[in-house]
């Protein structure tokens, strides 16, 4: 309450919580007088109580996310694709081209992943591109190539939606529907992926809270899936020379709130290849459960992101660290 509120001020705000059910509980202090409630939030949330006389302001304690929250489930949940654990017993390497571009340009980057160890294969059929003239990916024929990769390798696949009216023909085809960053709060595509069953790789919007970002994930709980995972893919900063800024407290900070496994995207948000082996050291070293990585046999050729996609020595020493990671070496 603020300063000024009167007794009856006081009085006319735990009347109205307790008319509809509620209990409110007064503190006075020395400066102002706090009102605590405890029962139905979502019901408090309809009394307006903000617009009441002498009310200086209304703090929600508890999240506002139930179905992801850790509350929800102890421990780190762990999501099955296609027969591969993403959760805490692993460290699971996904990697792949950002972009299918052609048949032979994605078998032989799905021949690298694989080579790398990666256990899931990404790779973009449709493409969010900030410019309408760039390449906007392959649609149906880049699913048909991915299936093809995925028949040739045994690795299941991961690829991305952008419209919910895709979302039926493109679940047909994956095995995890992967939310951009950019569709991070599309909330109709969220809950058009959260009811096609299958699990989703949810990546954190380029300036989304933790709350956002879980916020975005229950709308996709809510729909039907709880086999969700995270992806801290770097935020917008104010430096010029890395694309994007890897969040590295969003690990240990969604392991903190959520109970869905966490992994890290260093390819964009590097947007760099010489910094993505040590961004994806950085997610191993804060308990991340997982890395995505671009890949490309040709990176120079690249229709997307050819600067940031791993092949040779560094892709080796990914490779190395990730069989060493002393989750998948118990
Ligand atoms: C991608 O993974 O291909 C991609 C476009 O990532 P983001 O949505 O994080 O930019
Ligand atoms: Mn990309």
């Amino acid at each position: 309450m603020s300063a000024e509120a009167s007794a009856e001020d006081i009085q006319a705000v735990v009347s109205t919580v307790e008319n509809a059910g509620g209990s409110a509980f007064v503190s006075r202090g020395v400066a102002r007088t706090i009102v605590g409630l405890v029962g139905d939030i979502e019901l408090f949330l309809n009394l307006n109580l903000a617009t009441l006389r002498g009310v200086a302001e209304v703090i929600r304690i508890s999240a506002p996310y139930k179905l992801v929250s850790r509350a929800n489930h102890p421990g780190t949940s762990t999501v099955t694709v296609g027969g591969v654990p993403i959760g805490p017993d692993t460290f699971t390497l996904i990697a792949g081209p950002c972009a299918v571009e052609t048949l032979e340009q994605t078998l032989e980057a799905a021949a690298m992943a694989k080579n790398a160890g990666a256990k899931i294969l990404r790779g973009g059929a449709y493409k969010p591109r900030t410019s309408p003239y760039a390449f906007q990916g392959l649609g149906p024929l880049g699913l048909e190539i991915l299936a093809e990769a995925r028949a040739a390798t045994g690795l299941p696949v991961v690829t991305e939606v952008v419209d919910p009216a895709d979302v039926p023909l493109v679940a047909e085809y994956a095995d995890m529907l992967q939310i951009g960053t950019r569709n991070a709060q599309n909330f109709g595509l969220l809950q058009a992926v959260g009811a096609a069953g299958k699990p989703v790789l949810l990546k954190r919007g380029l300036t989304a809270t933790y709350e956002e970002w879980l916020m975005s994930a229950e709308y996709i709980a809510q729909s039907g899936t709880l086999d969700i995972v995270l992806c801290e893919r770097g935020i917008r900063s104010f430096e010029p020379s890395i694309r994007n800024m890897l969040d590295i407290s969003a690990v240990p900070m969604a392991h903190a709130l959520s109970h869905l496994p966490i992994i890290v995207d260093p390819s964009h948000a590097a947007g760099r290849r010489d910094l993505v082996v040590p961004l994806a050291r950085a997610g191993m070293g804060v308990g991340a459960d997982g890395v995505i990585v671009d890949v490309h046999p040709h990176p120079e050729q690249a229709l997307c992101d050819g600067p940031q996609a791993l092949f040779g020595a560094d892709l080796d020493e990914l490779a190395d660290a990730v069989r060493q990671h002393p989750r998948n070496i118990r």
